[in-house]
């Protein structure tokens, strides 16, 4: 293996694709030829449990430049891609995900964007016309409320199909935190940016792995891992009720002085004990949240565990420039 730092990385998670990852190779590789002399594509097997890694293993022994990280589980594609992210080692490198719902024809356009000196290049769907309209008006509000919440914007519209130079991959390598919100990592760091439009594809094959309930529970960790509105809201909330309670004393004080004590009022009771009930188990939820996510940040675990690797030298310190102290336990070879 020659040990020239290739051009461009290609950076694909796979969860069990067996199915597609031929087909998506063979649209990838000639878009990669006609660009540059010197590219790789490092696949990530995020633990399948199909014919996933095979198949890869394949590929690479046909074309050594087909690199593979085997993960050690299903780690989710957050990690499956930062594992990417740290092993790539183009002086530009590309997201994309193996299921052929993005083309790879488009990256001709990235790759033009970033020589001309963008940093950053995401490609936005142009339609959502495949989804439902309950979801689409699920996902308008969510950036709705980010937007109104947290001090980063969001792209709309914008996934996980992107293009980064060097140095915002060293600077995304260097982001300590084990819950990773991708899209709001990318909005927080900054660079220049560019979009590309590209309309999505239906799936290669199988089906999304992100159920509804999935989506929402993503939905809210990065509200809370780039907010700290929802703290805010519980103390508001508790101060508002706290008054009002304060002024209905009041007014039962003067009203049982004035008229007499009166026997009925059980229900007042029972609204006010039930309402501030759920409202503190609320916001011991919110607090709870926000204390599960300081615990596994604290944790410090490394992101994801390589099992074994073809073509890429994992013994060796990742490929980031400076690696900073928080990454050094992240991916470690274990055999
Ligand atoms: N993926 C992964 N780990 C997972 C789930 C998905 O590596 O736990 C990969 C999957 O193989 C695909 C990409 O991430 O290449 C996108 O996954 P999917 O199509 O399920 O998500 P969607 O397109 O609905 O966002
Ligand atoms: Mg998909």
């Amino acid at each position: 293996m020659p040990m020239i730092q290739p051009e461009l990385s290609v950076v694909v998670p796979f969860y069990n694709e067996g199915n597609g990852v031929d087909a998506f190779l063979n649209r990838l590789e000639p878009v990669l030829e006609q660009l540059c002399a010197a590219w790789e594509i490092v696949c990530i097997n995020d633990g399948s449990t199909d014919d996933t890694l095979a198949r890869l293993v394949a590929r690479h022994q046909r074309k050594a430049r087909i690199k593979i990280l085997d993960l050690s589980r299903n780690f989710g594609k957050e990690a499956a891609m930062s594992a990417g992210l740290q092993y790539a080692s183009g002086r530009a490198v590309i997201l994309i995900d193996g299921d052929l719902q993005h083309p790879p024809e488009l990256i001709p356009a990235m790759v033009e964007k970033w020589r001309e000196g963008i940093e950053m290049v995401y490609a936005v769907r142009r339609s959502r016309g495949d989804q439902r309209w309950s979801t689409r008006l699920a996902t308008r509000a969510y950036y709705e409320i980010f937007r109104y919440l947290s001090d980063v914007q969001l792209p709309e519209g914008a996934g996980d199909f992107r293009l980064f130079d060097r140095k915002v991959v060293a600077a995304l390598n260097r982001m300590p935190e084990r819950n990773r919100f991708m899209k709001g990592l990318y909005a927080w760091i900054g660079f220049r940016q560019a979009s590309v439009p590209f309309d999505v594809e239906p799936r290669g094959d199988g089906k999304s792995r992100w159920g509804s309930l999935r989506l929402i529970h993503l939905g809210l960790a990065g509200l809370t891992s780039f907010s700290n509105f929802p703290l805010h809201v519980c103390g508001v909330l508790g101060a508002i009720i706290s008054g009002f309670a304060v002024l209905y004393i009041v007014f039962r004080i003067i009203r049982s002085a004035v008229f007499g004590m009166d026997v009925p009022g059980y229900e007042s009771t029972l609204i006010s004990i039930l309402f501030l009930g759920g409202l503190q188990l609320l916001t011991l939820g919110i607090i709870g949240d926000y204390l599960g996510r300081v615990f596994n940040e604290v944790k410090r675990r490394p992101l994801f565990i390589v099992r074994e690797s073809h073509g890429v030298a994992i013994e060796q310190e990742p490929a980031v420039e400076n690696p900073v102290e928080p990454l050094r336990n992240v991916g470690t070879c274990v055999r």
